[in-house]
């Protein structure tokens, strides 16, 4: 695997043995944490293994990278300077825009001083007469800390296929996660993809344009609408800094903190052409939400979500002109249980000539060889291979760190059979460790940046809370644990979302627990509920001195 190369900074500062907080991760998230334990007089440190701030913006640079949710609903909210100053200049911007927006915050809040950048964290344990974190990283590194926040992030681990032969292959390979720095030019190259989620939707329009040839291995379809992306004008930008306020609070509010009007009819109980008049609103519109809240019951009832397949469905036969690479592109999971994709020109690049569609379902991958790929019935040889392969997400970069809380206990086996979170914050056994959008919060289900803020806003108010109490330890009971677990799958089997085979179960990776993990209830009933509790003294929560 082509490894991406370094960008700067030099690590020659030492790391202090001691500090109120450590943060791990530089991306959104722990940015954003920096800032506000900064802003409360606490001494704090972020480990990044990257080489730079962004995260998710760092790591993801494969050709046709792009947010999904709106640039100026998908930015902070915690500083209003930086959102009057700042200009987009696109409505779904690409990586280095958003990159470059990271950066600014970076240097905007001097962010960088604080960060230790190529230094992974591979374990922290609790300490219980100290009450106190001991944080090591990679370089032998400890650090000792009040207070452990894991800005992780969800879909930071990636994760090759596990098919034989990953080793053998001759040409150049590439993760779409670890893209290296300076691009990749496929100019005159046989390229093979292997994934059809988000990156690889994202990135195969834009490797066909290049490549001579391009095969696509699809083992399972994704819904993609057309993004409908373009340049902001400066009256919307104009529009949203004169109304910001009043729509991040519409954000918080939110099912997926995107402000969108709630429904309240079924898909089943209107005419066919009424109907299709929405969902065509919604396709045109270059909205996910649009089309995921176009009527009530999409999520939950079948039937209802049936008629939106059926448009999709549809859509795809419009566009690709082989009808049997129409039918591979259909998917049969329920819409929306598998996350959806936006897409520039996805659906119309197979009918390129260059570009070609193995349906995995019919002909399996058996192995990479020397020369590319052999399915059941074909050899492929390419000169490079791309793995849009995702992630071991939600979990993956939580349980990779050896962190040990009470009794020496590894979080990893804690969670052998799913993740078991109080609100997707921490866990019983482990206290004064909190988890930025971990798995139980609404998380992957929302805009990430609403949730992101929501969590570092709720835990550097428990830590000040603490502070303000004379009080050490913060640490949920097993007991309001066991019930925040049983209250997110009462919801998520409520609804659809179970019905797939999706990396929201833990079902692409081979024997992780199958636990649906986000929390489907909305962020803003989420937000309501965190609040209720820290409001009634951190209701659930074991607090000490
Ligand atoms: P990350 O951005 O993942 O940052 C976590 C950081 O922690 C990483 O830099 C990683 O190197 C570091 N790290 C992890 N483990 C360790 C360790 N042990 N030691 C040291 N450092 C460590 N969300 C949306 O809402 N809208 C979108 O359109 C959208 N698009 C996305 C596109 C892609 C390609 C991907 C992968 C995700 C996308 N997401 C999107 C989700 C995205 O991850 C979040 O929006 C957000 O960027 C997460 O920020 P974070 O800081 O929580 O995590
Ligand atoms: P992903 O959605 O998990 O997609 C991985 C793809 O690889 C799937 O099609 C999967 O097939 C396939 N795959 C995995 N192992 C395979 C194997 N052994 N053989 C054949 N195919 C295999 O990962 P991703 O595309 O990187 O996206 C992850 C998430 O990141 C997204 O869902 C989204 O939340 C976020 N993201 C967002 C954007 C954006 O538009 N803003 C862009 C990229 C990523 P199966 O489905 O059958 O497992």
């Amino acid at each position: 695997m082509s490894a991406p190369p370094s960008d700067s900074q030099p690590a020659s500062r030492a790391v202090p043995s001691s500090v109120d907080v450590v943060v791990v991760g530089a991306g959104f998230s722990g940015m954003y944490l920096l800032h506000k334990l900064r802003e409360m007089n606490l001494s704090a440190v972020a480990f990044e293994a990257g080489t730079d701030v962004g995260g998710t913006w760092y790591w993801n640079r494969y050709p046709g990278a792009r947010v999904d949710v709106e640039s100026l609903a998908y930015s902070y909210s915690f500083s209003e300077d930086l959102e009057q100053e700042y200009e987009w200049q696109e409505r779904y911007p690409t990586q280095p825009e958003i990159l470059r927006y990271a950066r600014h915050v970076a240097d905007r809040f001097d962010l960088r001083r604080d960060i230790f950048f190529r230094t992974r964290v591979n374990a922290a344990a609790y300490d219980e007469q100290g009450r106190t974190w001991r944080v090591r990283t990679e370089h032998g590194d400890a650090v000792t800390a009040r207070f452990l926040v894991m800005a992780t992030g969800c879909l930071s681990a990636s994760k090759l296929p596990e098919i034989p032969g990953l080793d053998r292959f001759a040409g150049a390979t590439y993760h779409t996660a670890h893209w290296p720095h300076e691009g990749v030019d496929f100019t005159g190259l046989r390229v093979g993809i292997i994934g059809t989620g988000s990156s690889g939707v994202q990135s195969i329009p834009v490797i066909a344009e290049q490549a001579a040839q391009l095969t696509v291995f699809q083992r399972t379809p994704a819904y993609s609408l057309p993004a409908r992306n373009r340049r902001l004008r400066p009256d919307e930008i104009a529009a949203m800094k004169a109304n910001y306020r009043a729509f991040r609070q519409a954000q918080k509010e939110s099912g997926f903190g995107v402000p969108t009007p709630i429904p309240t009819k079924s898909a089943l109980e209107v005419s066919d052409e009424e109907r299709d008049a929405t969902f065509e609103r919604a396709w045109e519109s270059g909205s996910l939400v649009n089309l995921l809240t176009a009527y009530a019951d999409l999520s939950i009832d079948q039937a209802a979500n049936d008629t939106a397949k059926r448009f999709i469905h549809r859509k795809i036969h419009q566009i690709v002109e082989d009808p049997r690479t129409a039918a591979d592109l259909c998917p049969e999971y329920p819409v929306g249980t598998k996350r959806p994709c936006l897409d520039t020109g996805y659906y119309e690049t197979y009918n390129r000539e260059n570009v070609h569609l193995v349906n995995l379902r019919r002909t399996p991958i058996v192995e990479i060889t020397e020369r590319g790929i052999r399915t059941s019935d074909q050899a492929y040889e390419f000169d490079v291979i791309v793995y849009a392969t995702g992630f071991d997400a939600m979990t993956g970069a939580l349980t990779s760190v050896d962190i040990r809380g009470r009794g020496g206990a590894s979080l990893d086996e804690a969670w052998s059979a799913g993740p078991r979170t109080y609100l997707g914050i921490s866990s019983a056994g482990y206290p004064n460790l909190f988890m930025i959008t971990g798995p139980g919060s609404p998380s992957v289900l929302s805009n990430m940046v609403v949730s992101i803020e929501q969590h570092v806003d709720w835990v550097t108010d428990a830590i000040a809370y603490l502070d303000h109490q004379g009080l050490t330890t913060i640490e949920p009971t097993q007991e309001a644990e066991d019930a925040w677990v049983d209250h997110v799958n009462l919801i998520a089997d409520a609804t659809l979302y179970p019905k797939a085979n999706s990396w929201y179960m833990g079902a692409n990776v081979p024997g992780k627990p199958q636990v649906f993990m986000p929390y489907a209830g909305g962020v803003g009933e989420y937000r309501k509920t965190c609040d209720e509790i820290a409001a009634q003294g951190y209701k659930g929560f074991a607090l000490s001195v």
